[in-house]
């Protein structure tokens, strides 16, 4: 069992089914890559994991616990934490100001009217958010309009702003799609330092190869909505069905 078991997953939209029997283990502690071609339900399958589309039939645990039926809000409570394709950042508000947002989030719901406790809330939340940016070291960025920095600081500070949840699952949608080659190799390291140091595991949706065998422990091919195979990183480079199904040779 792993700390994500996801088992007979179906998802149909209107007369095209977009997973079909979907069953998939990741380990935890590991880096779990889903790779397959255009339109072969990677991202279906991870909304399914965050509440934002619920599967016809199958299961989704996580640590155990059924996920299915749960809000987006309660799923992230569970410490399931997701990283768009496109950078969920506040582009008019500074590196700092965007990385205390989620450090409110993640304080307990209660609302405190008493000034004293407001601030010293934010003072906590600010000391929070400014330690986690010297953690992703953006802490020189910290005054910066998000909007300004370049593609691979944006995902950075996104990612940051997830980790700053302290999240166990780390979900990611083609973080290095559009990057030039720099910011790509700059996730790259990212993301080996958060697996070396952080107690947490990673599933991973992404078409650059190069990013895919840098960094994957696990990997599962999906095609047409169905897992092809799944197997270690060398493995998978020479499977004949994934070159021919994947990899187009
Ligand atoms: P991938 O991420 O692997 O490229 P997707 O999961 O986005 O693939 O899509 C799988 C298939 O489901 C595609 O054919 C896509 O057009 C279709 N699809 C995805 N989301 C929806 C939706 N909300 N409504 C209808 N069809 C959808
Ligand atoms: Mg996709």
């Amino acid at each position: 069992m792993g700390i994500l078991d996801i088992k007979d997953v179906s998802k149909r939209f209107g007369g095209l089914q977009a997973l079909s029997d979907v069953t998939l283990s990741v380990k935890e502690n590991s880096v779990h890559a889903i790779i397959g071609p255009n339109g072969a339900g990677k991202s279906t399958l991870l909304n399914c994991l965050v509440g934002k589309l619920i599967p016809d039939t199958g299961s989704v645990m996580f640590d155990g616990k059924s996920v299915l039926g749960r809000s987006p809000y309660e799923i992230n409570q569970m410490g399931i934490s997701r990283v768009f394709q496109t950078p969920e950042i506040f582009g008019d508000l500074t590196v700092l100001e965007n990385m205390m947002i989620p450090c409110f989030a993640s304080r307990d719901g209660a609302f405190e009217l008493n000034a004293l406790s407001q601030f010293m809330k934010q003072r906590d939340v600010l000391e929070t958010a400014e330690a986690m940016l010297v953690d992703m070291n953006m802490a020189d960025k910290r005054g910066m309009h998000a909007a300004s920095m370049s593609r691979g600081d944006k995902r950075r500070l996104e990612i940051g702003m997830c980790l700053s949840q302290n999240p166990r699952l780390l979900l990611l949608d083609e973080p290095t799609a559009g990057m030039a080659r720099a910011d790509t190799n700059n996730t790259i390291d990212l993301l080996k330092e958060i697996k070396e140091k952080r107690d947490i595991t990673i599933a991973i949706i992404e078409h650059d190869m190069h990013v895919v065998f840098s960094l994957a422990d696990r990997i599962t091919v999906l095609a047409q909505g169905t897992p092809l195979v799944e197997d270690d990183p060398q493995n998978i480079r020479g499977n004949p069905k994934v070159r021919e199904a994947y990899l187009g040779e």
